[in-house]
This record gives structure tokens, C-alpha cells and sequence, in this order.
């Protein structure tokens, strides 16, 4: 990785905690607007002078990928578990990071500490040559410890330019993978805790896209989605975007064909099977002997 590239990486790794941690801090306190929450989110990484990847979050069993329409009116309440997923990019060098808030009291904090733990015990053990199971069962470990189990079919990731899933997952319990990690990769880790079942399935509708494949399309709405996404290079795209320049009816019109064509793939919230609550945390990093984690925030000790 040359210099240049890591000074993308870090610079869009301060933006992107940044951002995490205020957002979270917002919604910490309850009647916070989640469309505002995330609007400001979006605001702010252009501010600060990132380009926007994504700004997402889920609310108790609900574990990612919720992101609200224009009409939302979900507010946070008392006893909340609210993730922040913030993804930051320079010309496509991604800075992904997460982290969750409890809204006033809650009977569900060492849940959020048991992924803050898991986090850092599986950071603690990144270096060159160690294998996925280890990184796995480090943070299966800090979820039992606390009575608490992971989100099996969640996972870290490698990341590479423009690619938020470069194609290796890192799990969170020991499944065996005795694949190496290597010396410059970009990773995420992001253990998913829960005091459910461990698993989590989609749940309808989805308001998180990506465009897949680059092909012909027909209506002149499909049109305009493919023009205004255009700069995200396949990093994903919400609803609201579209709805805000062409209209709810424009819109599902468009979405229509591009997801009957398999141009875009939707990424529906995915909620734990037993209604759990789930906590997340994750950090980027790039791997050497001593893993440089670029999406630390200097108040955030995890
Ligand atoms: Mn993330
Ligand atoms: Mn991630």
C-alpha cells in the first residue's frame, strides 16, 4: 500500500469515527429522529471532508442495515440499543466502522460491553499469519464470558478499493478456517453480540442498495437511479436519495426494473431469528505486526 493510499485510508478513517461517534451520541438521547440522525451523519462526512460510502444503523434486534426513508418517524426511546455503522471513503478507500449506544437505562449494557470486549481481543490478535478461526474464537470467547453468544452468520471482512466485502470473511466464533491473513491487508472486525439465538434473517422491506452489474435499461427512471448513483461506484445507495430528486412514484418505478434486472441487489435490515438484542462494534484496520487501526476516536477506549 503506498503512502498516498494510506493517507486516504486514515484521513477517511478520522471523518468516519468522527461521525460514528456523534451520530451515536445523538441518538443516545431519546426523541432523536432517526431520518435526522442520519441525515446529519451524511452532512457531516461531507463536511468534514469525506465522501460518503454509507450511514446506517439498526435498532435492537435489528442488527444493520436499516436506514430510513424520507417519511420515517422512528425516534430513539428508553431502554434502545441503537448501532451506528459509518462508512467513509476516499476515492474509494473505505473506512467502516460501528459502534451502539443504550438509550438512558438499560438492563442490556454488559451486552455492549461483551462486543467491546470481543473487538478488542480479536484486534489484540491481528497480525500477519494469523488465522480466521483464531480471530473467530477470540471473539466468541468475550461473548460467552459475559452469558452472552455471536451472530454466527455475520462477519468481518477484507476491504479493498471501492469493495466493501473483498471477498474473505472473518468470523466470530471458531469455524475452522485456518486461512492466513497478510501483511497490508485491509481488514474489518466487528463482532455481533446477542442474547438471542445467535443468527440473524432478512427482514423486508430494504432501503440499502448496490448496483451489481452495469447492463441495458428500459424506463427512463431506471435511467436517472443509474445517473445519480453513478458516483458511488458500486458502494451502496438508499431510498431516500432517490425519492428526494425523483419522487416515491419515480422511484419504486425505477427500483423495479434495476432489481428485476439483478442490476442492484437490495440489503434488507437483518434482524436476530429470536428477536435478541444485538450489539456491534467494529474497527478497520490495515494488518502488520502491530495492526494499524485507522477508525479509532480518541474518546472512544475499545
Ligand atoms: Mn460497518
Ligand atoms: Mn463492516
Amino acid at each position: 500500500m503506498d503512502h498516498e493510499t494510506i493517507q486516504k485510508l486514515l484521513k477517511a478513517g478520522k471523518v468516519a469515527a468522527q461521525v460514528r461517534r456523534e451520530t451515536a451520541m445523538m441518538l443516545s438521547k431519546p426523541g432523536t429522529s432517526f431520518l435526522q440522525a442520519m441525515d446529519s451523519a451524511e452532512e457531516k462526512i461531507i463536511k468534514l471532508g469525506g465522501q460518503i460510502a454509507w450511514a446506517q444503523m439498526g435498532v435492537n434486534d435489528v442488527a444493520a442495515h436499516y436506514c430510513p426513508e424520507e417519511t420515517d418517524v422512528g425516534v430513539s426511546k428508553e431502554g434502545d440499543m441503537i448501532k451506528v455503522d459509518i462508512g467513509v471513503h476516499l476515492d474509494g478507500w473505505i473506512a467502516d466502522n460501528a459502534m451502539t449506544v443504550v438509550v438512558g437505562n438499560s438492563e442490556y449494557k454488559d451486552l455492549v460491553k461483551a462486543s467491546q470486549n470481543a473487538l478488542k481481543a480479536a484486534i489484540k490478535l491481528v497480525r500477519p499469519g494469523v488465522q480466521l478461526w483464531e480471530l473467530g474464537e477470540a471473539q466468541y470467547s468475550e461473548a460467552e464470558a459475559l452469558g452472552f453468544t455471536t451472530v454466527k452468520n455475520l462477519c468481518g471482512h477484507t476491504i479493498e478499493r471501492y469493495k466493501v466485502h473483498a471477498g474473505i470473511s472473518i468470523p466470530t466464533y471458531n469455524n475452522k478456517d485456518k486461512t492466513e491473513i497478510q501483511a497490508g491487508w485491509q481488514v474489518a472486525l466487528e463482532p455481533f453480540v446477542t442474547n438471542g439465538q445467535g443468527m440473524i434473517k432478512e427482514k423486508l422491506p430494504a432501503t440499502v442498495f448496490m448496483v451489481e452489474q452495469n447492463k441495458g435499461v428500459r424506463s427512463s427512471y431506471a435511467k436517472k437511479i443509474l445517473e445519480q448513483v453513478k458516483p458511488q461506484n458500486g458502494l451502496p445507495f438508499t431510498t431516500r436519495w432517490l425519492t428526494r430528486t425523483l419522487g416515491r412514484g419515480g422511484t419504486a418505478l425505477g427500483m423495479r426494473e434495476l432489481l428485476q434486472s439483478e442490476i442492484v441487489q437490495p440489503y434488507p435490515p437483518l434482524a436476530e431469528v429470536a428477536q435478541g438484542m444485538v450489539a456491534q462494534f467494529e474497527h478497520a484496520m490495515i494488518v502488520k505486526d502491530k495492526p494499524q487501526v485507522y477508525t479509532r476516536h480518541d474518546d472512544d477506549g475499545w
